[in-house]
């Protein structure tokens, strides 16, 4: 099949998002489409085991990697780098027609069933099956009127920064992302490319007052309760400034309808703190292609459910811990 994907931004081009992903879920995309080198090549460093931190407890239970697949481990690569390498690498496949910098505006109609997109120049493209890979403020779900199959309220904000010389627990190798549950917070630090780390706090909505807690005072206030990292915190170097993933609900739209599909946050959309979005992204992204080209007449209802059984057990479990993670200890 040709494939015409049309993206509004320019690479590189950042994105509000940490960016841990998982051996059976992103890195196996990254291996299928030929950039999971390019993905090492950044110093991203193989996450071949996890720490994990319980109560604001020093020492670590030490744990095998989550969901490692065939390759064995996760990864964490800034999304300024990795989508970047990933639209190279996507325009450069047989049969893509990548053009960035270019917007769709509407819809094409034929017989009731979408046609193709115009996009901002005015050029119409038609296509048998129009994806929209446009995110969670998707405007293809909006013009197609996707219903809305589950809602869920908003019940927590993140907090992320950048550093510089992270280290291992007790001086060890960069190894693992490092979790920290305490009470109803969790931190996290995300080993990331060309030396980086990415280390970022989800707290529960009674902390998010319209952004005035999101100052590096409160940051660190918070993060000073997490006694496994906090001492290698405060000898990292910050970069930057910190970025705050303000309150979402999370949200899943009807998956596809006459000529058209949903892929990614365009059609379901979770709270972050579970860090599945890349993943699920990645796994409906595979499951359509699979039905389409397997049947390209006859595709609705095989994706629907091949996007539900990659998506909804994270999703639950994600939606129902959200409002307290002290939950996920059972
Ligand atoms: C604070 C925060 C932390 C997160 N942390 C993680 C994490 O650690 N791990 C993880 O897996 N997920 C994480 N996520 C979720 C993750 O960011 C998303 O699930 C993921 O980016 C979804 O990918 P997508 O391709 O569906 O959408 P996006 O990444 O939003 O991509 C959509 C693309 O569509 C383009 N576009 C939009 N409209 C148009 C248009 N009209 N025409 C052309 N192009 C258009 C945009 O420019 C964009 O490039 C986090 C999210 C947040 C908010």
């Amino acid at each position: 099949m040709s494939v015409l994907v049309l993206e509004s931004s320019h690479f590189p081009s950042d994105t509000l998002s940490t960016h841990f992903f998982r051996g059976d879920g992103l890195v196996r995309g990254l291996a299928e489409i030929g950039a999971l080198e390019q993905a090492l090549d950044t110093g991203a460093p193989r996450l071949t085991r996890e720490y994990f931190y319980l109560g604001g407890q020093p020492e670590p239970d030490v744990n095998p990697p989550q969901e490692p697949g065939e390759v064995g481990f996760c990864l964490s690569v800034r999304r300024e780098t990795l989508d970047a390498l990933v639209a190279d690498r996507v325009a450069a496949l047989p049969g893509v027609d990548f053009r960035t910098g270019t917007k769709a505006v509407d819809l094409l109609r034929q017989d009731g069933a979408v046609a193709g997109v115009r996009d901002a120049t005015g050029q119409v493209h038609t296509a048998p099956v129009t994806v929209g890979a446009d995110g969670r403020r998707s405007s293809v779900a909006r013009w197609v009127d996707a219903g809305v199959e589950q809602c869920h309220s908003a019940a927590r904000v993140m907090y992320y920064r950048y550093f510089a010389g992270w280290t291992g627990p007790d001086g060890g190798p960069i190894d693992g992302p490092e979790f920290s549950l305490n009470g109803n917070e969790l931190a996290y630090v995300f080993p990331s490319d060309r030396g980086t780390a990415c280390v970022a706090l989800t707290v529960p909505l009674e902390h998010d007052n319209e952004g005035a807690a999101a100052t590096p005072e409160f940051f660190l206030s918070r993060l000073e309760e997490h006694r496994g990292l906090w001492p290698r915190i405060e000898a990292a170097e910050p970069l930057g400034k910190i970025f705050i993933g303000p309150p979402q609900d999370s949200v899943i739209r009807q998956a596809a309808g006459p000529g058209w599909a949903l892929v990614g946050d365009a059609g379901t959309y979770q709270d972050p703190w579970t860090g599945f979005g890349m993943d699920t992204a990645a796994r409906q992204a595979e499951a359509l292609a699979e039905v389409v080209t397997s049947d390209p007449s006859d595709w609705n209802d095989a994706y629907a459910t091949a996007r539900d059984g990659v998506t909804l057990d994270r999703f639950t479990m994600t939606v129902t811990i959200a409002p307290d993670l002290r939950r996920m200890l059972g």
